[in-house]
Protein backbone atom coordinates (compact mmCIF):
# COMPACT_ATOMS: atom_id res chain seq x y z
CA UNK A 1 0.00 0.00 0.00
CA UNK A 2 0.91 3.76 -0.50
CA UNK A 3 2.69 4.73 2.97
CA UNK A 4 0.88 7.02 5.06
CA UNK A 5 3.29 9.21 6.36
CA UNK A 6 6.98 9.78 4.69
CA UNK A 7 9.69 11.20 6.56
CA UNK A 8 12.09 12.30 3.72
CA UNK A 9 15.63 13.18 4.68
CA UNK A 10 14.86 14.92 8.06
CA UNK A 11 17.44 17.13 9.83
CA UNK A 12 17.15 19.22 13.00
CA UNK A 13 20.45 20.95 13.55
CA UNK A 14 20.78 23.53 16.40
CA UNK A 15 24.05 26.25 17.11
CA UNK A 16 24.67 25.92 20.20
CA UNK A 17 27.44 27.59 22.35
CA UNK A 18 30.46 25.68 22.89
CA UNK A 19 31.41 27.28 26.56
CA UNK A 20 33.72 29.76 24.71
CA UNK A 21 32.83 32.17 22.19
CA UNK A 22 32.39 29.34 19.07
CA UNK A 23 29.40 28.18 18.63
CA UNK A 24 28.76 23.95 17.29
CA UNK A 25 26.41 22.54 15.10
CA UNK A 26 24.36 19.95 17.26
CA UNK A 27 22.94 17.29 15.01
CA UNK A 28 19.98 16.34 17.03
CA UNK A 29 18.37 14.82 14.30
CA UNK A 30 20.33 13.77 10.94
CA UNK A 31 18.74 12.97 7.86
CA UNK A 32 16.40 10.52 9.09
CA UNK A 33 13.99 8.94 6.38
CA UNK A 34 10.87 6.35 7.30
CA UNK A 35 7.78 5.64 5.36
CA UNK A 36 4.94 4.23 7.58
CA UNK A 37 2.33 2.36 6.03
CA UNK A 38 -1.62 2.81 6.94
CA UNK A 39 -2.26 0.73 10.18
CA UNK A 40 1.27 -0.14 11.02
CA UNK A 41 2.74 0.50 14.08
CA UNK A 42 6.77 1.92 13.71
CA UNK A 43 8.51 1.64 17.23
CA UNK A 44 11.05 4.47 17.53
CA UNK A 45 13.74 2.92 19.74
CA UNK A 46 17.33 3.94 21.50
CA UNK A 47 18.67 5.73 24.46
CA UNK A 48 17.42 9.04 26.00
CA UNK A 49 18.90 11.89 23.77
CA UNK A 50 19.04 9.92 20.65
CA UNK A 51 16.69 11.91 18.91
CA UNK A 52 13.61 9.98 19.44
CA UNK A 53 11.03 12.94 20.67
CA UNK A 54 12.46 15.33 18.10
CA UNK A 55 11.52 13.24 15.29
CA UNK A 56 8.03 11.97 16.90
CA UNK A 57 7.65 16.11 17.46
CA UNK A 58 8.58 17.09 13.52
CA UNK A 59 5.96 14.00 12.35
CA UNK A 60 2.96 15.78 14.77
CA UNK A 61 4.12 19.01 13.06
CA UNK A 62 4.77 19.94 16.51
CA UNK A 63 8.74 21.50 15.30
CA UNK A 64 9.39 22.12 11.46
CA UNK A 65 12.39 20.75 10.26
CA UNK A 66 15.65 22.23 9.45
CA UNK A 67 15.84 20.38 6.26
CA UNK A 68 14.09 17.51 4.80
CA UNK A 69 10.05 16.54 3.98
CA UNK A 70 6.98 15.19 5.60
CA UNK A 71 4.57 14.11 3.11
CA UNK A 72 1.22 12.65 4.83
CA UNK A 73 -1.39 10.82 2.26
CA UNK A 74 1.01 11.64 -0.28
CA UNK A 75 0.89 15.69 -0.01
CA UNK A 76 4.02 17.64 1.30
CA UNK A 77 2.83 19.02 4.73
CA UNK A 78 6.28 20.17 5.91
CA UNK A 79 5.20 23.89 5.59
CA UNK A 80 1.34 23.53 5.52
CA UNK A 81 -0.79 26.79 5.03
CA UNK A 82 -2.87 27.78 8.00
CA UNK A 83 -5.83 26.59 6.64
CA UNK A 84 -4.43 22.83 5.90
CA UNK A 85 -2.94 22.56 9.67
CA UNK A 86 -6.23 22.82 10.79
CA UNK A 87 -7.10 20.05 9.46
CA UNK A 88 -3.80 18.01 9.43
CA UNK A 89 -4.07 18.68 13.13
CA UNK A 90 -7.44 16.46 12.74
CA UNK A 91 -5.65 13.88 10.93
CA UNK A 92 -1.99 13.83 13.07
CA UNK A 93 -2.25 13.71 16.74
CA UNK A 94 0.37 13.58 19.39
CA UNK A 95 0.21 12.06 22.81
CA UNK A 96 3.08 12.68 25.75
CA UNK A 97 4.64 10.74 27.72
CA UNK A 98 3.59 12.35 31.03
CA UNK A 99 -0.63 13.10 31.08
CA UNK A 100 -0.18 15.37 33.81
CA UNK A 101 1.81 17.86 32.29
CA UNK A 102 -0.20 18.13 29.28
CA UNK A 103 -3.42 18.42 30.59
CA UNK A 104 -4.65 21.66 32.00
CA UNK A 105 -4.94 21.17 35.54
CA UNK A 106 -8.05 23.29 36.32
CA UNK A 107 -10.47 22.34 33.50
CA UNK A 108 -12.71 19.05 34.36
CA UNK A 109 -12.11 15.96 32.05
CA UNK A 110 -15.42 16.73 30.20
CA UNK A 111 -14.28 19.65 29.23
CA UNK A 112 -10.62 18.88 28.46
CA UNK A 113 -12.25 16.01 25.77
CA UNK A 114 -14.83 18.20 24.26
CA UNK A 115 -12.34 21.23 23.73
CA UNK A 116 -10.44 19.35 20.70
CA UNK A 117 -14.14 18.79 18.93
CA UNK A 118 -14.33 22.64 19.68
CA UNK A 119 -11.39 23.95 17.71
CA UNK A 120 -12.70 21.92 14.62
CA UNK A 121 -15.93 23.57 15.07
CA UNK A 122 -17.26 19.88 13.59
CA UNK A 123 -20.17 19.12 16.18
CA UNK A 124 -23.17 20.80 17.94
CA UNK A 125 -23.24 21.07 21.64
CA UNK A 126 -24.89 18.10 21.98
CA UNK A 127 -22.90 16.15 19.27
CA UNK A 128 -19.97 17.04 21.55
CA UNK A 129 -21.72 15.74 24.47
CA UNK A 130 -22.49 12.56 23.37
CA UNK A 131 -18.97 12.11 21.87
CA UNK A 132 -16.96 12.72 24.88
CA UNK A 133 -19.90 9.96 26.77
CA UNK A 134 -18.79 7.99 24.47
CA UNK A 135 -14.97 8.27 24.61
CA UNK A 136 -15.30 8.00 28.60
CA UNK A 137 -16.89 4.13 28.71
CA UNK A 138 -14.57 3.40 25.65
CA UNK A 139 -11.54 4.07 27.83
CA UNK A 140 -13.26 2.19 30.67
CA UNK A 141 -13.97 5.16 32.61
CA UNK A 142 -17.90 6.18 33.50
CA UNK A 143 -19.77 9.24 32.11
CA UNK A 144 -18.88 10.55 35.88
CA UNK A 145 -14.93 11.24 35.14
CA UNK A 146 -16.37 14.26 33.13
CA UNK A 147 -16.84 16.02 36.21
CA UNK A 148 -13.40 15.37 37.74
CA UNK A 149 -10.24 17.11 37.25
CA UNK A 150 -6.94 15.41 36.52
CA UNK A 151 -5.57 15.64 40.27
CA UNK A 152 -8.11 13.63 41.22
CA UNK A 153 -7.15 10.39 38.36
CA UNK A 154 -4.40 7.81 39.23
CA UNK A 155 -1.39 8.05 36.36
CA UNK A 156 -2.92 5.20 34.25
CA UNK A 157 -6.57 6.71 34.28
CA UNK A 158 -5.00 10.03 33.22
CA UNK A 159 -2.83 8.58 30.22
CA UNK A 160 -6.22 7.18 28.89
CA UNK A 161 -8.05 10.91 29.17
CA UNK A 162 -4.75 11.79 26.93
CA UNK A 163 -5.16 9.35 24.53
CA UNK A 164 -8.55 10.04 24.62
CA UNK A 165 -7.98 13.21 24.01
CA UNK A 166 -5.88 12.75 20.81
CA UNK A 167 -8.39 10.64 19.48
CA UNK A 168 -11.48 12.50 20.01
CA UNK A 169 -10.90 14.10 16.62
CA UNK A 170 -10.53 10.59 14.53
CA UNK A 171 -6.88 10.90 13.20
CA UNK A 172 -5.10 8.65 11.06
CA UNK A 173 -2.17 8.80 12.44
CA UNK A 174 -1.00 8.76 16.29
CA UNK A 175 2.69 9.53 17.50
CA UNK A 176 2.95 7.76 20.77
CA UNK A 177 6.17 9.48 22.68
CA UNK A 178 6.68 7.30 26.02
CA UNK A 179 3.19 6.94 26.29
CA UNK A 180 3.86 4.51 29.59
CA UNK A 181 7.09 4.61 30.83
CA UNK A 182 5.28 7.48 33.63
CA UNK A 183 3.32 4.87 35.01
CA UNK A 184 3.96 1.72 37.26
CA UNK A 185 4.65 -1.42 35.63
CA UNK A 186 1.26 -3.11 36.64
CA UNK A 187 -0.51 0.07 34.89
CA UNK A 188 1.93 -0.36 31.49
CA UNK A 189 0.23 -3.57 30.11
CA UNK A 190 -3.69 -2.22 30.57
CA UNK A 191 -2.63 1.15 28.29
CA UNK A 192 -0.43 -0.49 25.56
CA UNK A 193 -3.62 -3.46 25.38
CA UNK A 194 -6.13 -0.37 25.16
CA UNK A 195 -3.56 1.29 22.42
CA UNK A 196 -3.45 -2.04 20.52
CA UNK A 197 -7.84 -2.49 20.73
CA UNK A 198 -8.07 1.09 19.53
CA UNK A 199 -5.65 0.88 16.45
CA UNK A 200 -7.68 -2.23 15.61
CA UNK A 201 -11.00 -0.72 15.98
CA UNK A 202 -10.65 2.79 13.89
CA UNK A 203 -7.66 1.58 11.75
CA UNK A 204 -4.77 3.83 13.43
CA UNK A 205 -1.36 4.31 12.47
CA UNK A 206 1.07 4.79 14.92
CA UNK A 207 4.64 5.90 15.44
CA UNK A 208 5.41 4.20 19.00
CA UNK A 209 8.66 5.97 20.64
CA UNK A 210 10.12 4.00 23.52
CA UNK A 211 13.58 3.16 25.10
CA UNK A 212 12.11 0.82 26.63
CA UNK A 213 12.85 -2.45 24.14
CA UNK A 214 10.26 -4.83 25.82
CA UNK A 215 7.03 -2.13 25.10
CA UNK A 216 8.79 -1.86 22.16
CA UNK A 217 8.42 -5.91 21.22
CA UNK A 218 4.89 -5.73 22.00
CA UNK A 219 4.01 -3.33 20.29
CA UNK A 220 5.73 -2.66 17.21
CA UNK A 221 5.34 -4.77 13.20
CA UNK A 222 8.38 -2.90 12.16
CA UNK A 223 10.96 -1.47 14.52
CA UNK A 224 13.74 1.95 13.70
CA UNK A 225 16.75 1.61 16.18
CA UNK A 226 17.81 5.23 16.15
CA UNK A 227 21.46 6.33 17.39
CA UNK A 228 22.71 9.83 17.88
CA UNK A 229 20.36 11.38 15.19
CA UNK A 230 20.19 8.57 12.80
CA UNK A 231 18.36 5.38 12.20
CA UNK A 232 21.36 2.36 12.65
CA UNK A 233 18.97 -0.30 11.95
CA UNK A 234 15.56 -0.59 10.62
CA UNK A 235 13.76 -4.50 10.45
CA UNK A 236 10.52 -6.65 11.22
CA UNK A 237 9.79 -6.69 14.91
CA UNK A 238 10.25 -10.11 15.16
CA UNK A 239 13.70 -10.39 12.91
CA UNK A 240 14.87 -7.58 14.95
CA UNK A 241 14.46 -9.63 18.25
CA UNK A 242 15.66 -12.58 16.74
CA UNK A 243 18.43 -11.32 15.07
CA UNK A 244 20.04 -7.87 15.60
CA UNK A 245 22.48 -7.11 13.24
CA UNK A 246 23.92 -3.49 14.33
CA UNK A 247 26.11 -3.99 17.28
CA UNK A 248 24.05 -0.76 18.52
CA UNK A 249 20.90 -2.86 18.56
CA UNK A 250 22.97 -5.85 19.82
CA UNK A 251 23.81 -4.17 22.61
CA UNK A 252 19.88 -2.80 23.67
CA UNK A 253 18.36 -6.34 23.02
CA UNK A 254 21.57 -7.84 25.10
CA UNK A 255 20.24 -6.02 27.86
CA UNK A 256 16.84 -7.24 28.00
CA UNK A 257 17.62 -9.05 31.30
CA UNK A 258 15.64 -12.46 29.69
CA UNK A 259 17.79 -15.65 29.75
CA UNK A 260 20.30 -16.58 26.71
CA UNK A 261 20.89 -13.36 25.75
CA UNK A 262 23.50 -11.79 27.12
CA UNK A 263 25.56 -14.99 26.30
CA UNK A 264 24.17 -14.80 22.60
CA UNK A 265 25.27 -10.86 21.82
CA UNK A 266 27.91 -9.91 23.77
CA UNK A 267 28.19 -6.81 25.72
CA UNK A 268 24.52 -4.85 26.81
CA UNK A 269 24.58 -0.99 26.46
CA UNK A 270 24.93 -0.36 29.89
CA UNK A 271 28.73 -2.06 29.69
CA UNK A 272 29.39 0.13 26.86
CA UNK A 273 30.33 3.36 28.63
CA UNK A 274 28.04 6.56 28.08
CA UNK A 275 26.96 8.25 25.61
CA UNK A 276 29.45 10.03 23.78
CA UNK A 277 28.94 14.36 23.53
CA UNK A 278 26.76 14.56 20.25
CA UNK A 279 28.78 17.91 19.75
CA UNK A 280 32.43 16.27 19.22
CA UNK A 281 31.79 13.40 17.40
CA UNK A 282 34.78 12.28 15.28
CA UNK A 283 34.60 11.29 11.81
CA UNK A 284 33.19 7.71 10.50
CA UNK A 285 30.58 6.02 12.37
CA UNK A 286 28.95 7.48 15.46
CA UNK A 287 29.11 4.42 16.96
CA UNK A 288 32.48 4.01 17.23
CA UNK A 289 33.52 4.94 20.56
CA UNK A 290 31.17 1.69 22.04
CA UNK A 291 30.97 -0.48 19.38
CA UNK A 292 33.17 -3.66 20.30
CA UNK A 293 33.53 -4.41 16.41
CA UNK A 294 34.96 -0.73 15.06
CA UNK A 295 37.99 -1.01 13.08
CA UNK A 296 40.03 1.31 10.76
CA UNK A 297 37.16 2.10 7.88
CA UNK A 298 34.63 2.69 11.04
CA UNK A 299 36.98 6.03 11.66
CA UNK A 300 37.65 7.09 8.11
CA UNK A 301 33.73 6.85 6.83
CA UNK A 302 30.50 7.11 8.26
CA UNK A 303 28.34 4.68 7.30
CA UNK A 304 24.92 4.80 5.42
CA UNK A 305 21.87 2.61 6.05
CA UNK A 306 21.19 0.33 3.36
CA UNK A 307 19.52 -2.86 2.86
CA UNK A 308 21.93 -5.91 3.86
CA UNK A 309 18.51 -8.68 3.69
CA UNK A 310 15.51 -8.54 2.87
CA UNK A 311 13.30 -6.18 4.78
CA UNK A 312 16.32 -5.04 6.51
CA UNK A 313 18.66 -1.83 6.79
CA UNK A 314 21.13 -1.31 8.63
CA UNK A 315 24.08 1.63 8.68
CA UNK A 316 27.20 -0.65 9.52
CA UNK A 317 30.67 -1.55 7.87
CA UNK A 318 30.19 -5.27 9.08
CA UNK A 319 27.74 -5.72 6.29
CA UNK A 320 28.90 -3.57 2.89
CA UNK A 321 31.79 -3.76 1.27
CA UNK A 322 33.87 -0.84 1.15
CA UNK A 323 34.33 1.60 -2.15
CA UNK A 324 37.60 -0.21 -2.74
CA UNK A 325 36.52 -3.59 -2.56
CA UNK A 326 33.73 -3.38 -4.59
CA UNK A 327 36.25 -1.72 -7.08
CA UNK A 328 38.49 -4.74 -6.72
CA UNK A 329 35.60 -6.77 -7.03
CA UNK A 330 34.60 -5.19 -10.56
CA UNK A 331 38.02 -4.82 -12.14
CA UNK A 332 38.44 -8.92 -11.62
FE1 LIG B 1 30.77 -0.64 14.77
FE2 LIG B 1 32.07 0.07 12.58
FE3 LIG B 1 29.59 -0.91 12.41
FE4 LIG B 1 30.04 1.53 13.39
S1 LIG B 1 30.42 0.87 11.31
S2 LIG B 1 28.67 0.01 14.22
S3 LIG B 1 31.95 1.24 14.51
S4 LIG B 1 31.43 -1.98 13.11
MG1 LIG C 1 12.16 11.55 24.58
Amino acid sequence: PEPLVELVGLSMHYRVPDGGRARRLLKAVDGFSLSISPGETIGLVGESGCGKSTVGQIAARLLEPTSGRLRFDGMDVTKAASTERRILRQHIQYVFQDPYSSLNPSFRIGRLLEEPLRFNRSHGKEERKRRVQAMLERIGLDASYAGRYPHELSGGQRQRVGIARALMVDPAFVVLDEPVSALDVSVQAQILNLLKELQEERGLTYLFISHDMNVVHYMSDRVAVMYLGEIVELADVDALFDRPKHPYSQALISAIPAVGWKDRLGPSIQAMGELPNALSLPPGCRFQSRCPFAHDRCRREAPRLATIEQGRAAACHLYTASEETRLQTAIR
